[in-house]
C-alpha cells in the first residue's frame, strides 16, 4: 500500500510525526518513506509492506497529511502501474525530462578509446542539436583478453568535453559500485560539467548486490538493460530492486535476447515489448538497436537493419534510443562492425523524427476513434 502525502510536507512537523508514530505502531506493518525532490515541489510517499490487507483504505485516507492511498498488487510495487494509480511516469534530470511521453536519442561511442574520438563525436552531436550521448568507460567483455575500457582515467576528459559541447546526460555502464564513486569524484573534480545516467548492462541485470548499491543513491538516474537470457518479469523485478532501495529514476532498456532464433542478427530483437513495459510499469522505455541487431546489414533499399529496428521501437512508443556511432569504426576498440558513421548521424536523426511523428499520429488516431466509439455507446 502506498500513502501519497500532500506536496511539500514538513518532515519535522507535528502532523508528520503523529502520522509516522501511528504507522509504526500498526501490527505486522513496516513503513518506508520515499522522498522525491523536484524543482517545484517535494513529494513524500510512504510504502507500507506486510499485512496491508488488514488495513482499511478509507481509514488510511483519513490520516493527517495523506492525500491519496493506492493499494498495490504484489508485482512491481514501486514502478508498476496499479489500479487507481496516477503517479507520474516521468522524472527530471539535469534539465531534461524523461518519461513515457518523451523521446531522447543517446548516440555515441560504445567504448571511449581516444580523447580525439570523444571530441569528434561530441562536436557532431552538438552540431545536430543533441544533448545526450553514450560513452563506455567500464566494459564487461566476454573474452578476458579483450579491451575492458579505460576506466576512471578517461572520465575527466570525457566529462570536460561533454561540458564543452553542451552534453547534459551521458549514459555510462558501471559494473561495480566503486565505478559510481569514481564517476562522482571525477564529476566533482571537473566541476560537474555534465550529468550521468548509470547503465546496468545485460550481464548484470540480476547482480542484486550491484542493483541494491546503485538503487541506494539518488544522484544519478539508471538505465537498466533487460537480461538477455531471462524472462521479462525477471528483468522488471530487477528494475524494481533499484526502486525498492530508493531510486525510482529508472529507464528500462530493451537490447535483444540471446538465441540463435534471432540469426543473422546478434540478438533476437524484442522491441515489440515496448508497449508491454509501458503498460505494466511507469518506466520510460529505451531501445538499443546496436546491441540487438549487431551488424551493418542493409535491406534492398539500403536501409540498415539497425535503422529499421530503431524505427520499430519508436513507432511503438519507445522513449529513448541508445545507439553506437564511431568517427572511425575500423579503429574502434569495441563493437566497430555495428557502429554507425558520423555522416549517418543527421540521416539517423531525421529517420527517428519521421517515426516519432508517425507514433504521435497513431496516438491521435486511436484517441479520435475512442471518442467516436464512446459517443456511439452513449447514444
Ligand atoms: C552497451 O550498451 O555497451 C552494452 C554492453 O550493452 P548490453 O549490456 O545490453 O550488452
Ligand atoms: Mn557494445
Amino acid at each position: 500500500m502506498i500513502l501519497i502525502l500532500a506536496p511539500n510536507v514538513d518532515q519535522r512537523g507535528d502532523d508528520y510525526n503523529r502520522l509516522i508514530d501511528h504507522l509504526t505502531n500498526l501490527p505486522n506493518i513496516q513503513a518506508r518513506v520515499h522522498q522525491e525532490v523536484g524543482t517545484l515541489q517535494t513529494l513524500t510517499e510512504i510504502y507500507l509492506v506486510g499485512d496491508t490487507l488488514a488495513l482499511n483504505l478509507h481509514d488510511m485516507e483519513s490520516l493527517p497529511l495523506v492525500e491519496r492511498v493506492v493499494r498495490v498488487s504484489e508485482e512491481y510495487r514501486v514502478l508498476g502501474r496499479h489500479k487507481g494509480d496516477n503517479r507520474s511516469t516521468s522524472f527530471e534530470y539535469n534539465g531534461l525530462h524523461f518519461g513515457q511521453d518523451t523521446l531522447h536519442v543517446f548516440a555515441g561511442l560504445c567504448a571511449v578509446d581516444t580523447p580525439e574520438h570523444v571530441e569528434i563525436m561530441m562536436r557532431a552531436l552538438q552540431e545536430h542539436g543533441q544533448v545526450c550521448t553514450r560513452m563506455g568507460a567500464y566494459k564487461p567483455r566476454t573474452n578476458p583478453y579483450s579491451f575492458q575500457g579505460h576506466g576512471k582515467s578517461c572520465l575527466p576528459y570525457v566529462f570536460e568535453l561533454a561540458g564543452k559541447y553542451g552534453i547534459k546526460v551521458i549514459a555510462m555502464e558501471v559494473t561495480h559500485e566503486t565505478h559510481v564513486a569514481e564517476i562522482r569524484e571525477a564529476l566533482q573534480q571537473t566541476g560537474h560539467p555534465t550529468g550521468i545516467m548509470l547503465q546496468i548492462g545485460t550481464r548484470n541485470t540480476q547482480n542484486f548486490e550491484l542493483l541494491k548499491k546503485v538503487g541506494r543513491q539518488q544522484d544519478f538516474p539508471v538505465l537498466l538493460k533487460r537480461g538477455f537470457g531471462i524472462t521479462l518479469e525477471e528483468s522488471l523485478n530487477a528494475a524494481e530492486y533499484l526502486a525498492s532501495e530508493g531510486n525510482r529514476k529508472v529507464i528500462f532498456g530493451l537490447r535483444g535476447m540471446k538465441t540463435n532464433m534471432g540469426d543473422p542478427h546478434r540478438n533476437f530483437v524484442d522491441f515489440a515489448h515496448v508497449p508491454v513495459i509501458k503498460r505494466l510499469t511507469r518506466m520510460p522505455v529505451c531501445v538499443d538497436p546496436s546491441h540487438s541487431v549487431g551488424t551493418r546489414a542493409i535491406d534492398p533499399n539500403g536501409i540498415l537493419d539497425i535503422s529499421n529496428s530503431t524505427i520499430q521501437g519508436i513507432i511503438a512508443g519507445a522513449n529513448m534510443v541508445l545507439v553506437d556511432f564511431h568517427p572511425a569504426p575500423s579503429k574502434a576498440l569495441v563493437d566497430g562492425p555495428q557502429a554507425l558513421q558520423l555522416r549517418e548521424l543527421p540521416y539517423f536523426l531525421e529517420d527517428v523524427a519521421i517515426a516519432r511523428r508517425a507514433y504521435e499520429e497513431r496516438v491521435k488516431l486511436i484517441k479520435r476513434y475512442q471518442s467516436e466509439w464512446a459517443t456511439e455507446e452513449g447514444a
